[in-house]
């Protein structure tokens, strides 16, 4: 038996036939593909505006530089993600404040975030940065209601849930990154995401302004447009107006997002197949934690996450079976990096007893079935 890893890319013949065409042309950056990548993507989760960038850290990093977050601005953010998701805050000298997870559906408790909230004086907090953990998308209308109540902006990290939905209040389906509840959303196109350009990173929002200011950070801070100019000397003139980066994807990347995006919803599909699998499999079984997903919400199931009373023992059991489970996410507020601005073991009670029974088990569109009976098989012998 191949290793199983615990995601992996799919790629065909025809991604790699829209990267070779792209080779061929005369642009491999800056070209065409990158438009029709921003189009595609805008229209798949239904945001006005999609920016296009060199990775998902980048997206996060351009969001909250376009939020406006300055030196000593404080910026709740779940501590059960990817460090990039608190990092954005520090690139831009802003303060990470912690807020624990709810334990049923490991995305931010929002009664505690209103706590937190009401606790500090009007202002105190800017914005929020909640994740769509796993896949399941946090309830932006609930969320921004909560966000308006003490002007705050929300940037939603969506790097596990493009094609996640919620039910609103009337019944209609809000997908994640819509651009209608979160001002700026962000998506990463590593291999394990859910579709990949290699690296590879995208913003959508509903905003102009802030597409503008995107579009600017993404190079440089550069532009040519004639309206945003002081003055003008030639066909050759430029200003660099803010201080911006070089985040930009390339045009061969952009060509296989497009390809990649066809396929977006059948990985969807068989994500959904493999977790009710997974669900069925491991339902009478007290010694595991499966998902609980509330019923007005669709996964994206980037991860599909158990709990164990013996996680090591259970990781080892796999790991030397092939089978490669990884554990999302030591709590960010207890990296040493983060624990010199003052937080500790013991801050975030839930997030934390989340990190001691979490394990990844394999989820990935290419997954066969017998690979996921071996993967169960192998789980079932350690755990009953
Ligand atoms: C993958 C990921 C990122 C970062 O994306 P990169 O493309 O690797 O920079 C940020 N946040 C979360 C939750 C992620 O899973």
């Amino acid at each position: 038996m191949n290793p199983i890893p615990y995601g992996r890319q799919s790629i065909t013949d025809e991604d790699i036939r829209a990267v070779v065409e792209t080779l061929r042309s005369d642009f491999l950056t800056q070209g065409p593909e990158i438009a029709a990548f921003e189009d595609a993507f805008a229209k798949y989760v239904g945001a006005r505006y999609a920016v296009a960038v060199s990775n998902g850290t980048a997206a996060l990093h351009l969001s909250a530089m376009a939020a406006g977050v300055q030196s000593g601005d404080n910026v709740v953010v779940t501590p059960t993600t990817f460090t990039a998701s608190a990092n954005c805050v520090r690139y831009c000298g802003g303060n990470v404040a912690f807020c624990d997870i709810d334990k049923d559906s490991y995305l931010l408790d929002l009664d505690k975030l209103k706590q937190m909230l009401a606790a500090k004086p009007e202002g105190y907090y800017k914005g929020i940065v909640p994740v769509d953990f796993a896949g399941y998308p946090v309830h932006g209308e609930k969320l921004r209601e909560i966000a308006d109540r003490y002007n705050l902006w929300i940037i939603e990290d969506a790097c596990h849930a493009p094609g996640a939905w919620f039910a609103d209040s009337k019944g209609e389906k809000q997908f994640a990154g819509n651009g209608k509840f979160a001002e700026l959303t962000c998506f990463s196109f590593h291999p394990v995401k859910h579709i990949t350009t290699g690296e590879g990173g995208m913003i959508t929002t509903d905003s102009k302004s802030l597409y503008e200011k995107l579009i600017l950070y993404r190079t440089h801070g550069i532009s040519k447009n004639p309206d945003l100019l002081s003055e003008n000397h030639g066909g050759w003139y430029y200003e660099m107006l803010e201080l911006g980066y070089n985040y930009r994807l390339t045009d061969f990347q952009a060509a296989l997002g497009v390809s990649q995006l066809k396929r977006a919803d059948a990985g969807l599909k068989r994500r959904q197949e493999i977790a009710a699998r997974y669900n069925e499999a491991f339902k009478n079984i007290s010694g595991i934690i499966t998902p609980k997903v509330s019923t007005d919400v669709f996964h994206a199931y980037h991860l599909y996450v158990i709990q164990v009373e013996d996680r090591l023992g259970l990781y080892n059991h796999l790991r030397k079976n092939n089978i490669q489970v990884q554990v999302h996410y030591e709590p960010v507020h207890l990296q040493p990096y983060y624990k010199k601005s003052g937080t500790q073991m013991g801050n975030m009670p839930v997030a934390e007893d989340f990190y001691r029974h979490c394990l990844s088990l394999p989820m990935y569109p290419a997954l066969t079935d017998e690979e996921q009976e071996y993967v169960i098989e192998k789980v079932k012998e350690f755990v009953i």
